[in-house]
């Protein structure tokens, strides 16, 4: 039961999200079942939601980019994985809840981690074809400032911007712990 109301409250508020996201954009073009929508913002980006009450939708901030809308058109193709987040983040949630134990709540969150890593890197590859096609020119930081930044919903920027991670025969999770170890 707690399983249930936690994802249908979690559900509610990506959903509530989906639509705030299209009150507030302007409406651009639909091309093969996806809606692009435009939104104001200081800097250049894009979201793809894919969403079983508003369909599949790009917003598109500041202005179109090309090599960002590849990588979120990519997003499109994969299965909805906000979807299975939320899933993993219900079952956590509801499980620290009975059992008053925070452990299943932070291997969700790994989980979530590890989960969103793969599907941004996979949508990077099906993109660019096995090249960087990312501006940045992002030196490497200090041990822990790694450390932090691969904890977050995309592969570090410095890794994203490396010839290794568009090489498919490297795992994330290899290219990982390289990173850590190498000093
Ligand atoms: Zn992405």
């Amino acid at each position: 039961m707690t399983f249930f109301i936690t994802f249908f409250l979690l559900f509610a508020i990506l959903e509530l999200q989906n639509f705030i996201n299209i009150r507030k954009s302007t409406f651009l073009k639909e091309e093969e079942g996806v809606k692009y929508w435009f939104r104001d913002s200081k800097y250049v980006n894009a979201r793809a939601r894919k969403s079983v009450i508003f369909g599949k939708n790009i917003f598109i901030y500041k202005r179109y980019d090309e090599r960002v809308i590849a990588h979120e058109k990519a997003h499109l193709e994969q299965i909805n994985f906000p979807y299975l987040i939320l899933l993993i983040s219900s079952l956590g949630i509801s499980i620290s809840f009975i059992t008053m134990d925070p452990i299943p709540v932070v291997l969700s969150i790994f989980c979530t981690i590890a989960l969103s890593q793969h599907y941004e890197r996979d949508a990077d590859l099906k993109a660019y074809k096995g090249k960087s096609m990312f501006p940045f020119s992002s030196n490497r930081p200090t041990r822990l400032r790694r450390i932090i930044g691969w904890l977050d919903m995309h592969p570090p920027t410095w890794i994203r911007d490396s010839d290794e991670y568009y090489d498919k025969r490297n795992n994330l999770f290899s290219l990982f712990i390289n990173d850590i170890l190498r000093s």
